[in-house]
């Protein structure tokens, strides 16, 4: 979706990648498996540093529960870089049969609403203060919320295509640059 953009990509294995970066993305995954190869790899702590600097970054799903500071349905031990001040519910749309396409709204994106895939995604059950909420389902539950370095949504953005939320954050990459 970024090189479509126009971005220079590189996938971040080792902490020695971090330095040449101008904006990360976290993606989908396994939010307590990450959390544990992080750590394994000594990537946490550096990772850690470089988002306290203001590096701009997308969290998805097992992304934004990395980058949120509490987490509820953690496994044991589980732990968080944390930085993004929201408080999230793992699964909360329960197992992955109750996964789906759907569309969303997100402020900031012009247009259609966005469609995207919720695959056993959390929602965001407390937004902190400087935390913008920048999408929500019909139901209310928080599906989206921005910082002025960081988005984090529950959701895939990257299965059908819509490459608006990518745009939105190279934006946000840029202007760390002004
Ligand atoms: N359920 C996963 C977790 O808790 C997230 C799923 C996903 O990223 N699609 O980490």
């Amino acid at each position: 979706m970024l090189r479509g953009l126009g971005a220079n990509t590189v996938q971040v294995r080792r902490a020695e990648q971090l330095v040449g970066i101008d904006g990360l993305i976290l993606p989908g995954g396994e939010s307590s498996v990450m959390d544990k190869l992080l750590r394994l790899f000594h990537m946490k702590q550096p990772l850690k540093d470089r988002l306290a600097e203001g590096l701009p970054v997308l969290g998805t799903c097992a992304g934004l529960i990395l980058l949120a500071e509490e987490i509820d349905g953690a496994i044991t031990g589980q732990e968080t870089l944390g930085g993004l001040d929201v408080r999230v519910q793992r699964n909360a749309f329960g197992s992955q049969v109750e996964s789906r396409e759907e569309s969303v709204a997100v402020a900031g994106i012009v247009g259609p609403p966005l469609q995207v895939a919720f695959i056993r995604a959390p929602i965001v059950t407390r937004v902190g203060d400087g935390v913008d909420v920048i999408a929500r389902l019909d139901s209310g539950d928080i599906v989206g919320v921005a910082t002025p370095t960081m988005i984090g949504v529950s959701f895939h953005p990257e299965v059908s295509g819509d490459d608006r939320l990518h745009r939105l954050f190279l934006d946000k990459v840029a202007h760390g640059h002004q």
